[in-house]
């Protein structure tokens, strides 16, 4: 059963019921950041009940020591993480000397809000404690999008049967844990703590890494709203720093605390500096005051919902869907610095280590480019551009030569995480989605300088693995490329899928085309860059050898495509005929029975009709849809939104609207029963592409040409979506009659809606 608690609504994130068994569903689904940092929704003030607590740092990792059953070479020795950072929102609450604990108390009217277009986190329940008090609490919190270093805190206890006293611990600790952790080690030492009046900082840094984090807090108070000053203790521990405020308080009065937060990191300051400036954040906090946070917190969400925001008419909980997806997105990447990235779970979870996947070429490039200034798709292919060395590396370790690139399946800093061989060697199509994300950006930018720059060298290496991974099949009289796992990883080890050695043959075309490119518009970059890479003419004409001769599995009788070789061996039996009670088979069947299913954990053959979609025929797409489609579980996140889009497309708009559902409301629904583990951050950019690839049809050709093909969905008056078109914003608004177009802008631009062309001048709606 899918989970049905969250509140319809158009812009929050609600849940009006506490209940112990949703705990760590809402931590994850409440979870803010601003992304350089994020944290789940853990409750400020203790609590005993199953909990996982998170707080995460971009760019802090630990390299935990890799654990495998069986060794095989080449693994990597580490699996990096970026790990549960310290503790500072926690407050431990007294009432009369009685500890808050909401597993043990009872508590009613408990309302839970993310408010998604400012930006806030609250949460409000009435407890009776088992001493017979009873509290109203009140509170809301924020991680700041402008000053990104910052969080901030206001918790009100009203007493609503008793006077007496409520005692405020606010602390900050760096003795936490990583749940996930290989060997049970801490992650954190701590090394320094410093305490001024209502301020302390403790300095930590992480082991083997050697990141050094100063985190901070500020506290003050307020009773009936005046501010109060309150005596302060001080307890100062190993990890820990608690201040400890006992205020007095009568039947009906509110105490409220202000707590601001901050982290640093060695990323950014010098580590002789960071208490320092830890101290300077939470100081500008506290002068600015919690009101002031909010404010700004408002205007950055208003200007980030600018340019990013999905409206749909019709349908309250397709709009919250689309909402959430974009929020969380922004949450976990702003796009400011390119030594950062986008871990599937973002700041929601541990699981994937945090760590950058192909997920980030593959579905959210197109995002970042649609809603934000080019500078930020530039800054996650320079996040690969500066990371080809170790592509390089990683591709020798496992015996390729000649400045081959192989990119990891999972890495922080260019090194290989991923530990399970099927995926480690053999999930290799994933070099193919780091050309795959730098068409996506030529064709919407027009940057061409970024090939002869930067992008040129990385199309070499990967065409360079390409070319040697592939071999000659004397008997197929082709080239093949054997043992690999595709995009449907419920299938290892197979041979010639079709998605893996399509990507092959394009990657290596491309690169010879983009080389051409280069030789005749930029001479000078073309020397230097052949003069760095040593290749050659003749090199070149070797991998075209193999690009032009590759085998493609290919089955007569349903004149499609085939996801591998052999792949008609298998018992072909759809999905829908699996009893429920089957689902998900990842939890419920061994792997042995899996992997010899038909069941396909995701899109595989149609990842690359949809990723190519312009280079086969409308019926080819019906066809392989139609074959393909009935045998896919979706038991990956990524699956459904290139469903949706691909049903779009074949004008299948009943598919095309059960896959959006899935696909927006996959953790707000728990549609594959993990949400407690954290969000799937990454397929949300693939909930953006349903939308405005999907319904909007918007594509964008090889030379830079914008096109739509809206449709709408039956169960929706309207939708409407933005775009920032080469520093243009564009609105596209759809409904059952017509599609309207609005530009910002300096120039007029000329689009194709459904095959005709049509100019758009800024200021002037134009209706089709
Ligand atoms: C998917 C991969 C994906 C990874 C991280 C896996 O379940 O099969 O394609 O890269 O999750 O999102």
């Amino acid at each position: 059963m899918n989970k049905n608690y969250i509140v319809p609504n158009e812009w929050s994130i609600i849940e009006e019921v506490f209940d112990t068994k949703n705990i760590k569903a809402s931590e994850s689904l409440f979870s803010i950041g601003n992304g350089s940092m994020g944290q789940r929704a853990n409750f400020e003030e203790d609590y005993s009940g199953e909990t996982l607590q998170g707080s995460y740092i971009g760019g802090v990792y630990y390299p935990d020591k890799t654990r495998v059953g069986w060794w095989k070479n080449g693994y990597p020795e580490y699996f990096a993480k970026v790990l549960n950072a310290p503790n500072w929102i926690g407050i431990h609450i007294q009432i009369n000397n009685t500890n808050l604990d909401l597993n043990l108390c009872e508590v009613s009217n408990f309302r839970r809000e993310l408010n998604m277009k400012e930006g806030w986190l609250s949460r409000s329940f009435k407890a009776t404690l088992k001493t017979g008090e009873e509290i109203l609490v009140n509170a809301k919190r924020l991680i700041s999008i402008e000053l990104n270093e910052l969080g901030a805190i206001e918790y009100s206890i009203t007493a609503v049967n008793f006077s007496g006293e409520i005692t405020f611990s606010p602390y900050i600790d760096t003795g936490i844990v990583n749940e996930d952790s290989n060997y049970d080690e801490s992650f954190w030492k701590t090394l320094q703590i410093v305490e001024e009046k209502n301020k302390g900082s403790i300095l930590a840094k992480t082991l083997k890494t050697e990141f050094h984090v100063a985190t901070a807090m500020n506290v003050s108070f307020t009773l009936n709203n005046l501010k109060l000053e309150v005596p302060q203790k001080t307890l100062i521990e190993e990890k820990s720093l608690t201040y400890s405020y006992k205020i007095k308080v009568s039947e009906g009065d509110v105490a409220t605390i202000y707590k601001y937060g901050s982290y640093v990191s060695s990323l950014n300051y010098k580590n002789n500096e960071l208490i320092e400036a830890s101290f300077q954040n939470v100081q500008t906090a506290s002068e600015l005051r919690f009101e002031d946070l909010l404010n700004l917190q408002k205007q950055s969400w208003s200007s980030i919902w600018r340019t990013a925001d999905i409206v749909i008419e019709g349908d309250v909980k397709a709009q919250q869907g689309i909402r959430f997806n974009i929020f969380q997105l922004n949450q976990t990447y702003m796009g400011t610095d390119a030594r950062l990235n986008i871990g599937p779970k973002g700041f929601t979870g541990e699981k994937y280590g945090g760590s950058t996947y192909w997920d980030t070429e593959a579905y959210c490039i197109p995002f970042y480019m649609g809603t934000k200034d080019a500078q930020v798709a530039k800054n996650l292919l320079l996040y690969r551009y500066n990371q080809l060395d170790k592509a390089i590396e990683n591709a020798q370790k496992l015996g390729f030569t000649n400045g081959a690139a192989l990119y990891p399946m999972v890495t922080m800093n260019g090194e290989e995480c991923h530990n399970e061989w099927e995926i480690t060697f053999e999930e290799i199509h994933r070099n193919g989605a780091m050309l795959y994300g730098i068409y996506n950006y030529i064709n919407y930018t027009q940057d061409f300088e970024y090939v002869p720059k930067y992008g040129l060298e990385v199309m070499i290496g990967v065409a360079r693995f390409w070319h040697q991974r592939a071999n000659f099949s004397i008997d197929k009289n082709k080239y093949v490329i054997l043992g690999v796992t595709g995009p449907n990883e419920y299938e290892n080890n197979i041979n010639n899928n079709f998605y893996t050695n399509y990507l092959a043959k394009w990657c290596i075309e491309y690169t010879v085309e983009n080389l051409n490119k280069v030789k005749h518009n930029y001479p000078e970059d073309f020397k230097r860059v052949t003069k760095k890479t040593n290749l050659t003419e003749e090199e070149t004409y070797k991998w075209l050898k193999v690009s032009e001769n590759m085998y493609f599995p290919f089955s007569e009788k349903h004149n499609v495509y085939l996801q591998q070789d052999g792949f008609l061996d298998k018992e072909l039996i759809p999905v829908v005929e699996l009893p429920k009670s089957e689902r998900p088979i990842n939890q419920k069947w061994s792997w042995d029975r899996i992997l010899r299913s038909c069941y396909i954990k995701q899109a595989d053959v149609l990842q690359g009709l949809f990723f190519f979609e312009d280079k086969f025929t409308k019926q080819e797409l019906e066809r392989h849809f139609d074959f393909y489609e009935p045998l896919t579980v979706h038991e990956s996140s990524l699956s459904p939104c290139v469903h949706s889009i691909l049903a779009a497309s074949i004008d299948r708009m009943p598919k095309a609207y059960e896959q959006y559902v899935r696909t927006a409301r996959l953790d707000l629904d728990d549609y594959n029963h993990e949400v407690d583990e954290g969000c799937h951050i990454t397929s949300m950019a693939g909930t953006w592409m349903s939308i405005v690839q999907g319904f909007g049809g918007m594509r964008v050709s090889e030379d830079g040409k914008l096109s739509f093909n809206p449709q709408i969905p039956k169960q929706w008056k309207s939708y409407s979506f933005t775009i920032n078109f080469r520093n243009q914003i564009l609105k596209i608004k759809v409904n059952q009659a017509k599609t309207i177009f609005e530009l910002e802008g300096a120039n007029e631009l000329e689009i194709r809606v459904n095959n005709k062309i049509i100019i758009v001048t800024p200021n002037n709606l134009v209706t089709v």
